[in-house]
């Protein structure tokens, strides 16, 4: 392997639109998803993520002299679920390959592959792009799949300085090695060229990732953690002057591990090959890094089509061949498409395009959903899992659902506010002490005391101090300014020290003033 010549100091761009005036974006993606198969690809190591390093090895994924290894049947049917719920062919025959090179991370010296006979083919998957901030609307764009192939992950370098802090590998004094991952169930999955999003194409990228993410997690086959490296993006990128056929030359830029930088990382590529292009040079066929904090990417190594792996078929393997009975069967086990499940549980329950939004960006239908089913209204539902508690998990770093809040929790405390035991400060105070730990919403609530006064003999008391002592406002809403009796139920809670029904408070004052609300 050469490492490239070429400087890394940052390079000429053109402002986007520009370049789009006179250049077609063509992308392609290639992402990578880590199986969460309890063991390896061919071996019988686990495969849990943060043990010691090399604790989860053996002679098979360490590649030690004469290890036979075995294919994993699940990660097989997990192969055969992906590619037919990516509307793929599935192959009758298939067999693995060695990719043969040299990296310090892979220990046999080749990466067990598909090449030429991937297990799924000529699939295509329909991508909801939504509406931008430009006021562009929401389309959807059919993304033609190429295939979808197993493989197996390589080992993890860590390079490091000599005073301990891991650095790039230019400049460390050594390096570590950590081969848990060696060898676990990879599925590939590569587009074919995406032609036609126009200025659209790195919106297209990203919302193709993230429908291919809910994808794979409504079929169980990931954790789908994007920064654990569960899911990992390859970013291809041309352009074609408007109006031509041709396919420009590409630039693939590697590991763009989150929704964001595949959207900004294309975006950048675009800028930089129309620059290339504008100044009558040809792009250099190469991968290029993402650099997430100056939102550039850098040369990485040549890469032509030919490059010589010297493939060829894994003898220590046998082929697959799914029957198409086991096809079938592993068919019938497809979960609903999550677009089409995010529009029916939306009508059901009666969410704006905006609510399912947050819904959705929260990651919180599943707990809305069991929310639900433990009695809770979906308003009430949707308001405490996209509202607070999101903010609190964003805030902390977590998932909403990490927060030590279930949905039997919020259920409850729908139950306290509709009972009128609790008014909606008062819910707040109370989901507070159930995130702290503090017990259930009733606990928390007989703990802290927290109960909306139902005696309307307090209430009307304090509602006749508030309206002795504020004899202009009385005045002003006589004289017909309903409004200003928001002041005097500020003062009548206070009084209350919020244990009041604050509709309640509004109701006396009005009737004690004889004026009509
Ligand atoms: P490689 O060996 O380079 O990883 P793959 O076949 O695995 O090749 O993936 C190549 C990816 O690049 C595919 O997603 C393909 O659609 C895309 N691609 C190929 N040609 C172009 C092009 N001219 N412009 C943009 N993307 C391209
Ligand atoms: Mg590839
Ligand atoms: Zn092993």
């Amino acid at each position: 392997m050469t490492l490239s010549t070429r400087p890394v100091h940052q390079e000429d761009t053109v402002p986007y639109e520009q370049a789009l005036e006179r250049y077609e974006p063509v992308t392609g993606l290639e992402v990578h998803v880590e199986l969460s198969t309890a063991t390896k690809m061919f071996c019988g190591c686990a495969t849990g993520f943060g043990a010691e390093p090399n604790t989860q090895t053996c002679p098979v994924c360490l590649g030690l002299p004469g290890a036979l290894p075995v294919v994993n049947a699940a990660a097989v049917e997990s192969a055969i679920r992906i590619g037919l719920a990516l509307n793929c062919s599935i192959a009758e025959w298939c067999r693995f390959a060695r990719k043969n090179y040299f990296y310090p991370d892979m220990p046999k010296n080749f990466q067990t592959s598909q090449y030429d006979e991937p297990i799924a083919f000529d699939g295509w998957l329909d991508v909801e792009v939504p509406a931008n901030e430009k006021g562009e609307p929401a389309f959807t764009f059919r993304v033609e799949i190429e295939r979808a192939h197993m493989e197996e992950d390589t080992g993890k370098s860590t390079h490091i300085q000599a005073d301990g802090r891991s650095s790039r590998i230019h400049g460390a004094d050594y390096s570590v090695v950590d081969y848990n991952r060696a060898g676990i169930p990879l599925i590939e999955i590569v587009t074919k060229p995406m032609l036609g999003a126009g200025d659209r194409a790195p919106e297209v990228a990203r919302a193709y990732v993230a429908a291919l993410r809910d994808l794979l997690l409504a079929l169980d086959v990931t954790h789908g953690r994007m920064e654990q490296g569960n899911i990992r993006c390859d970013a291809n990128v041309s352009l074609m002057p408007v109006g031509s056929e041709v396919l420009g030359t590409r630039t693939e830029t590697k590991n763009v591990n989150s929704l964001r930088s595949v959207e900004r990382a294309v975006r950048y590529e675009i800028t930089r090959h129309a620059a290339i292009l504008d100044a009558g040079e040809e792009v250099f066929q190469e991968t290029r890094h993402w650099h997430e904090d100056t939102g550039i990417t850098t040369a990485g190594r040549p890469k032509s089509d030919a490059d010589d792996y010297r493939y060829f078929p894994e003898p220590d393997l046998v082929p697959v061949a799914p029957s198409r009975e086991d096809v079938e069967r592993l068919g019938a086990t497809l979960p609903e498409p999550p677009a089409e499940r995010r529009r029916r549980l939306q009508a059901a329950w009666g969410f704006s395009d905006l609510e399912m939004r947050d819904v959705v960006n929260a990651g919180a239908i599943e707990v809305i959903q069991d929310t639900v089913a433990a009695g809770s209204t979906p308003a009430a539902a949707r308001k405490w899992w996209s509202g607070e508690l999101a903010r609190r998990a964003n805030a902390d770093g977590v998932a909403v659902t990490d927060l030590g809040v279930t949905p039997a929790d919020i259920a409850e405390l729908d139950s306290l506010v509709g009972a009128g035991r609790l008014n909606d400060s008062m819910a707040r105070q109370v989901l507070e002490g159930v995130v702290a730990g503090e017990g259930t919403p009733t606990e928390v609530a007989d703990a802290r005391g927290l109960e909306l006064v139902q005696d309307d003999s307090a209430l009307q008391a304090a509602v006749d101090t508030v309206l002795e002592a504020n004899p202009d406002v009385v005045e002003r809403i006589r004289g017909g300014k309903v409004q200003a009796v928001g002041a005097l139920i500020g003062q009548v809670m206070k009084q209350m020290r919020g244990q009041a029904d604050a509709a309640r408070a509004r109701e006396l004052i009005l009737a004690t003033l004889e004026v009509e609300g």
